[in-house]
């Protein structure tokens, strides 16, 4: 079977997590402040905070920039729920605004028609690894004075014109066992803003600076030794990583003649492939694509199944979203956003990982184009 998703982890991971164990330092202790360091780096940015997911990473960050109930983040119905949930959870409104059809990210030009006096904040999410237009969007929130938070869980080493996603806003990123890098469980906030990263540092630990003097409230969403010791070793090799999905991806894109819609990517933006999704073009297909895929030892994924806006923890809920563009909202009642809803029926996530050999690429190549015929 090639599966869908494999961390790479070997001996040297082993023996950084070993080491931790032994030296009976097992929280925010140097590991912590060395994969910080590290990871700052590889997103060129002053300021890296470790925490315990991504997840947390997206909560800290909107607590860190001051949102919270009566505020709106316009935001992507078609991303992992924790994305809009993190909103939700500060008590804030996402607002959802469609996407473009061939990036499946934000679409700019729907952003400013979906601003209020309400909207604090823009968090664009970097789907499947593919930077979106963030150039566009800094524009956006220069001129109307918002905070634009990365959703850069997808993402890690991704950048535009050399410039690494979650160095244009306030990063966040996962470090979930699937992602491009992992730490087991894992998140982390980049920002170039000291004060944002002092005020994520809080909200992680209490709101403890020194020990037992509460500055404010907090949460305990801090990372372990044991993960950051694997992060920075994951570290050291994700340039490794991310070039082998490039080429695998690269590959795919260049044998699946047959595929009408394969990754695009603008010119400049570097996409790191967390995913490599196509399209199946009648999308009453897509179960028959999948099994018969799994039958033939090629693992898939569906990314994502249905749009938030219609999961029941939003659609059963009254009030707890807006959609950006009130015309198309009002006319039709289950069809809001219809760009990303399409996609949720179409896509389809083929193995690109870093364990994918070249001749795996060509057994997908193979059993892809069979089913296109
Ligand atoms: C994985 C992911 C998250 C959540 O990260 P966790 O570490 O699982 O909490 C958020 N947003 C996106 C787009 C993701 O892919």
């Amino acid at each position: 079977m090639i599966p869908i998703a494999r961390p790479q982890l070997g001996a040297e991971e082993e023996a950084a997590v070993l080491r931790v164990l032994s030296s009976g330092m097992l929280a925010q202790g140097t590991q912590v402040a060395l994969f910080e360091q590290r990871f700052a780096q590889i997103c060129q940015v002053r300021e890296a905070v470790a925490v315990s997911s991504g997840t947390s990473a997206l909560l800290l960050a909107l607590l860190a920039h001051e949102i919270g109930p009566g505020d709106e983040v316009i935001t992507t119905p078609f991303s992992f729920a924790a994305t809009a949930n993190a909103i939700r959870l500060v008590g804030a409104t996402p607002v959802f605004v469609d996407i473009e059809a061939d990036s499946y990210n934000l679409n700019p030009a729907l952003v400013e028609a979906a601003i209020t006096e309400r909207t604090k904040a823009i968090m664009p999410v970097h789907l499947y690894g593919n930077p979106c237009d963030l150039p566009r969007l800094q524009m956006i929130a220069l001129a109307y004075g918002l905070v634009i938070i990365e959703d850069a869980c997808q993402a890690h080493a991704a950048a535009i014109d050399g410039q690494p996603v979650g160095s244009f806003g306030t990063g966040c990123f996962s470090f979930y066992p699937t992602k491009n890098m992992t730490t087991g469980e894992g998140g982390i906030v980049t920002t170039n803003d000291t004060e944002v990263a002092e005020r994520v540092r809080l909200w992680r630990n209490h709101g403890q600076k020194e020990r037992y003097r509460h500055l404010s409230i907090g949460y305990n969403l801090r990372m372990t030794e044991l993960q950051a010791a694997i992060g920075v070793v994951q570290a050291e090799k994700l340039e490794q990583f991310t070039e082998q999905r490039i080429a695998n991806a690269t590959a795919l894109t260049r044998h699946l003649h047959d595929v009408v819609l394969t990754p695009m990517v603008h010119p400049g933006y570097r996409h790191v492939y967390h995913q490599y999704t196509i399209r199946v073009p009648k999308y009453d297909q897509r179960d028959r694509w999948v099994e018969q895929l799994r039958a033939r030892g090629i693992g898939t994924a569906i990314h994502y199944p249905c749009v938030i806006h219609q999961q029941p923890a939003y659609r059963e809920v009254e009030g707890s979203y807006r959609i950006g563009d009130m015309a198309e909202a009002q006319q039709v009642r289950d069809m809001h956003l219809p760009v990303a809803e399409e996609a949720a029926c179409q896509v389809l996530s083929l193995p690109v990982h870093p364990g994918v050999t070249r001749d795996d690429v060509m057994t997908i190549v193979r059993e892809v184009q069979a089913l296109c015929r």
